[in-house]
């Protein structure tokens, strides 16, 4: 416990699965954690279970006025921003024939826009301290799926935008860091939203489990250990790498 006692962290789809997971473990280790998400029922409950550490803000992470006044709330109260993790996200089921221009969009504006959104807004705030910049890519980033096309899109660029923010913030000297975070398929409810929309449930968790050599499909514990590392200074010297959980999918 205490890894990042004193920050102040900004976790975004606080209010299930990986982000969920990710706010009680940062929560355990010291920090104020504000959860934010567009599900407020869900969000607000957790941040009241989690206590005193933990506040909730709605934020659609596709709405710029939103990130500005979750950070000036932020900035009033706290003063300070170390960290960031831009990890809501939705994934857009369906190959390039049966992706809609306005799902693709969609896609691109909640898991592209949103973490660009994230950065920008972020930045002011983390100049003071330094600070640890997050963004929740996948392992479709690294190799892409057929059925997602979409996430694959989204995915894919905002791993390359976040070498681009770590590049830049580097060069200035100012403490700020930025990395991505690459899972296989972890179990959350996003899995049981893929499944209902495919044709065949049954054969694409097959097709999951097969794809990991290690056997099993991860959880979100596991993803939330290696967020915390990246918000601890233990992770001073990591910006704009990919940091891949993946059971060995990737291989
Ligand atoms: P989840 O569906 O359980 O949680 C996503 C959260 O994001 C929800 O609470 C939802 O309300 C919120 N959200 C959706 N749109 C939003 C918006 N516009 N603004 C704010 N919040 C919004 O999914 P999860 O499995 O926890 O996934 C979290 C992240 O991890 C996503 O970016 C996902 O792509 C990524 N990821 C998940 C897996 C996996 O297998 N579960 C694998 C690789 C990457």
């Amino acid at each position: 416990t205490g890894r990042i006692e004193g920050k102040v962290a900004l976790v975004t789809g606080a209010a299930s699965g990986l982000g969920d997971a990710i706010v009680r473990r940062f929560a355990a280790e010291g920090a104020a954690v504000v959860l934010a998400d567009i599900d407020a029922d869900n969000g607000q409950a957790l941040a009241k279970e989690m206590g005193p550490n933990a506040a909730f803000v709605v934020l659609d992470v596709t709405m710029e006025d939103q990130w500005i006044s979750a950070f000036e709330e932020i900035d009033a109260r706290h003063g300070r921003l170390d960290v960031l993790v831009n990890c809501a996200g939705i994934t857009t089921y369906g190959s390039v024939e049966e992706v809609t221009l306005d799902a693709f969009r969609h896609e691109l504006d909640v898991d592209l826009l949103g973490p660009f959104l994230g950065c920008k807004h972020a930045v002011p705030l983390m100049r003071r301290t330094g600070g640890s910049v997050i963004n929740i890519a996948s392992m479709a980033s690294i190799r892409a799926e057929h059925y997602l096309v979409a996430y694959n899109a989204a995915k894919a660029g905002v791993t390359h935008m976040t070498k681009s923010v770590a590049l830049h913030y580097a060069k200035a000297g100012t403490g700020i860091r930025c990395n991505s975070v690459h899972p296989g398929v972890i179990h959350t409810p996003i899995l049981d939203k893929v499944l209902a929309q495919a044709e065949d449930p049954d054969a694409l968790y097959a097709e999951w489990l097969a794809l990991h050599p290690v056997g099993r499909i991860g959880k979100p514990e596991e993803v939330a250990a290696l967020c915390l590392y990246l918000a601890s200074d233990e992770s001073a010297f990591a910006t704009g790498a990919e940091f891949v959980l993946d059971g060995g999918s990737s291989l």
